[in-house]
């Protein structure tokens, strides 16, 4: 749960009083310099009166994660006035248009490996991530990555492309998983609000089928082979909880026809009549879908969840990745 650190917004808007102050000096009253002031003041008095957060319409908490992007805001959801609400759309959308750019191309086969996945989000935005970087060393192996920043909406998805732009940067240094996972959190921990984290895969496949994967707390990743399926427990914590925290990672060679199953907690803790749609079950369905494609695969789990759910809507973000090694050379 996402909880408002109101010492940590009020350094916050002191911060940038100074920096308008400052502007103000140097360039004048313009734009609308004097009435921003104006309302970091208002914010700051609303700390001072312990009504900060509280919507000045209805008297209910503002959410949360809105007050962290916009800190001056003064009402809830429900109490923005109509050109607030359309403004608001068009940012999601815009939001949802440019995160949907973010994501990997889809059906492809890269490194002797088919690729498949399915990346729902529960609102405009995810804060679920997606990602297959193929490496350019000449090694023929790819990195993919599955992870899943804590809360949803606006700033969960933008701790997100944080995440990913982190790790394209990052794949330019030959580094092992678990190191790439490290300095990963290192980078997470100094520069995210303190109060998220995430929990991620990220694994190293090639094509003769040798795959390293590290597993910062994240739901276990499922190895489908022809007679057992084995579950990756975690090799480390979720990202961005301690600034040192170290990582193994753990290794397997797959025989052709071997797929790996990724998925975000959004699948298992689905839940209708109080029930969830649990490990158990999900084990059993790609049991039976273990000689499909990983697009059949992950369109039949979506069709069992839709099922398990009987018209009740999924609530979180929901991203799913299959891999199937094709090739034995
Ligand atoms: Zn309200």
């Amino acid at each position: 749960m996402t909880q408002l650190n109101v010492s940590e917004i009020r350094e916050q808007l002191i911060e940038r009083r100074d920096r308008l102050q400052d502007s103000v000096k140097r360039f004048g009253e313009a734009g609308n310099l004097v009435y921003l002031l104006q309302e970091v003041d208002a914010a700051l008095e609303r700390i001072t009166n312990n009504t900060y957060g509280i919507c000045i319409v209805c008297n209910e908490s503002i959410e949360v994660d809105r007050l962290k992007v916009d800190p001056l805001i003064k009402v809830c959801l429900d109490h923005m006035n109509a050109a607030q609400q359309k403004m608001l759309e068009q940012d999601l959308g815009l939001a949802s248009k440019i995160q949907h750019g973010l994501l990997p191309k889809n059906d492809l086969i890269a490194a002797g490996w088919e690729i498949f996945y399915s990346y729902l989000p529960a609102g405009a935005v995810s804060g679920d991530y997606c990602d297959i970087i193929e490496y350019k060393d000449g090694t023929d192996s790819l990195l993919f990555l599955l992870g899943d920043v804590s809360g949803k909406g606006v700033a969960a998805s933008l701790l997100m492309s944080h995440m990913r732009a982190m790790f394209h940067s990052l794949i330019s240094f030959d580094l092992k998983v678990n190191s790439l996972v490290e300095r990963a959190n290192r980078l997470f921990c100094e520069s995210t609000i303190s109060s998220h984290f995430a929990t991620l895969v990220c694994g190293k496949a090639n094509s003769k089928g040798e795959i390293e994967i590290c597993s910062a707390g994240h739901n276990p990743p499922l190895l489908i082979k022809k007679n057992e399926i084995i579950k990756i427990g975690s090799t480390g914590v979720p990202i961005g909880l301690f600034c040192d925290s170290g990582y193994d990672s753990k290794s397997f060679v797959v025989d052709a026809g071997d797929i790996l199953f990724l998925y975000s907690d959004g699948l298992t803790e689905s839940s209708s009549n109080d029930e969830e749609y649990g490990e158990e079950r999900l084990v059993k369905i790609v049991s039976s879908l273990r000689n499909s494609s990983p697009k059949e695969l992950v369109n039949g789990v979506l069709e069992d969840l839709n099922l398990f759910l009987s018209g009740n809507s999924k609530t979180d973000d929901l991203t799913i990745l299959a891999l199937k090694r094709v090739n034995s050379n």
